[in-house]
């Protein structure tokens, strides 16, 4: 239960909710929830009906996973929240910080129908009613919610994306088209993989150090040639850095590579593994 001990220490919000919904498991953010502007989720594998490597929420259709299962398992979760899996609009995530601002036009690109949205690993939004949809195993899942002027985003933060930023851009690129103060806005840091459990290499840290005054903070030395990186930490300091307040953000603190029992893992499965997906739409 180490997550536990990382939110006394840093003194973080209490972290995401897991429901439970005739054997569908997924996560909700209470703080969003709370707002009543929003309706969203963190997926989980269970309650689905994937199988294999897949077993059993897997929500990309990217995989080798068959088509209809994978729509079945978004029609399960995004009705247990109260969205509509049709119109989901999804990323094409490339590690990279392109940032795609979605409106009616993008309804059910990359789900239901093609998309043109290229290259993109954030979707921000402030129409009512288009669900955006990301997709997880080990990288970090970035929410916001402009309480303000009731906008939403969602960045997949990979390491790459985290070097980059992509929390921020999105924040900026939030300001920019809806005048969103960071403020004013909730964040959540979803499942993806610990610090324990990240190891890279002085090639990876070398990055890090480019582009982060404060890398001791969340970089540790393992041995002569290993490092373990906090990756929620460094998108928190992120966060906080471009003006996120310290108690508007929340953490899940789950491991998804400790956590086989509920999540994929990349690094854990060596890529033979499903999708989770972060969704939310404003109200
Ligand atoms: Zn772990």
């Amino acid at each position: 239960m180490k997550y536990i001990i990382i939110n006394e220490v840093t003194a973080i919000k209490e972290g995401f909710r897991v429901n439970c919904r005739n054997g569908l498991r997924y996560l909700t953010i209470p703080s969003f929830e709370e707002t009543g502007l929003v309706k969203h989720c963190f997926t989980t594998r269970l309650g689905g009906v994937s199988e294999g490597i897949y077993e059993t929420l897997n929500t990309s259709l990217k995989k080798e996973d068959h088509k209809e299962n994978v729509y079945r398992n978004l029609e399960r979760v995004c009705a247990a929240v109260d969205i509509d899996y049709r119109r989901l609009v999804a990323s094409d995530q490339t590690h990279e910080d392109h940032i795609h601002v979605v409106t009616e036009a993008d309804l059910g690109k990359g789900i239901i129908r093609g998309s043109d949205i290229r290259g993109v690993d954030a979707l921000i939004t402030n129409v009512p009613g288009i669900p955006l949809i990301t997709f997880y195993a080990d990288c970090v899942p970035l929410f916001f919610l402009d309480m303000e002027h009731q906008a939403v985003g969602l960045a997949h933060a990979g390491w790459k994306s985290t070097v980059l930023k992509i929390g921020q851009k999105t924040l900026d690129r939030m300001a920019s088209c809806y005048g969103t103060k960071p403020e004013s806005c909730l964040a959540g840091i979803g499942p993806s993989i610990e610090k324990d459990c990240f190891e890279v290499r002085e090639d990876t840290v070398s990055l890090f150090k480019t582009h982060f005054d404060n890398w001791q903070a969340f970089i540790e030395q393992a041995d002569e040639t290993h490092y373990h990186i906090d990756l929620w930490e460094a998108n928190r300091m992120t966060l906080l850095e471009a003006g996120v307040r310290e108690e508007n953000i929340t953490f899940s603190g789950f491991c998804t590579s400790c956590r086989e029992d509920l999540f994929y893992s990349h690094r854990r499965d060596k890529g033979r593994t499903g999708s989770l997906s972060a969704i939310i739409e404003l109200r």
